[in-house]
């Protein structure tokens, strides 16, 4: 069991964050929900409190296997769906978004193609994961399943989930996925869009690994 002291730091970054998420517009009100695993807990956002009332003594934390451990607020209606995905994965954070572009995407499309390189970044085209309810098992199921070789998916009619090795890369991978939504609207709004094919995306890729892209020297 983590201490408290990484307990408290998850308590105060999912605050923190759940206000970046509404300043940069990927989620509105209490829409959405956020997490992080210390060990083998689990800090959560609480279910429908709004993010401009949320402090850092609102977090829930859990068990890997759901069971409360300290819940001032009833845990996240998609606590479900975190759990699946820190099961299925190596995710030390997961990021639900409610960002426009990409539910407008989960309307219309299957997935969201290679219509930039970065969305290597992401593992490749994201999938849009067939609609269930909110805090259902079956979305969970349908989530970790399109997740495959991805830290993105999108959810049909709802929204996105994104993971990372810690919060700030989750985070950034729900930004990038909004960013990649967007592209992709105005590119359909021009035209039909080149989409860059599987070939192009490897080579990207080997070529991230190979200057080991957005590692900073040490110093
Ligand atoms: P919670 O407020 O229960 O986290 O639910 C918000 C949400 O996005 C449901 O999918
Ligand atoms: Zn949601």
């Amino acid at each position: 069991m983590p201490g408290n002291a990484d307990l408290q730091t998850a308590r105060e970054q999912l605050v923190s964050y759940c206000g970046r998420m509404v300043a940069d517009g990927l989620a509105v009100g209490a829409a959405g929900n956020l997490s992080v695993r210390a060990g083998d807990m689990v800090a959560i956002t609480p279910s429908g409190v709004s993010y401009a009332d949320l402090v850092p003594a609102d977090i829930c934390v859990t068990t890997l296997t759901g069971e409360e451990v300290d819940a001032p607020e009833t845990p996240s209606s998609e606590l479900p769906m975190h759990l699946a995905v820190y099961a299925a994965t190596g995710a030390a954070a997961v990021v639900h978004t409610h960002s426009a572009e990409v539910i407008a995407v989960s309307a219309t499309s299957a997935e969201l193609p290679a219509v930039h390189y970065a969305i290597t970044g992401l593992g490749g085209p994201v999938r849009v994961a067939a609609y269930a309810r909110f805090g259902s098992a079956g979305l969970a199921e349908a989530a970790v399943a399109a997740l495959a070789g991805r830290s993105a998916v999108i959810l049909q009619n709802h929204g996105a989930v994104c993971y990372g090795a810690t919060l700030p890369e989750a985070y950034d991978r729900a930004v990038l996925l909004e960013w990649l939504a967007r592209v992709y609207r105005l590119a359909r709004a021009h035209g039909v869009p080149r989409i860059l094919s599987q070939a192009e995306l490897d080579e990207v890729a080997a070529e991230a690994r190979r200057r080991r892209y957005g590692q900073r020297r040490q110093r």
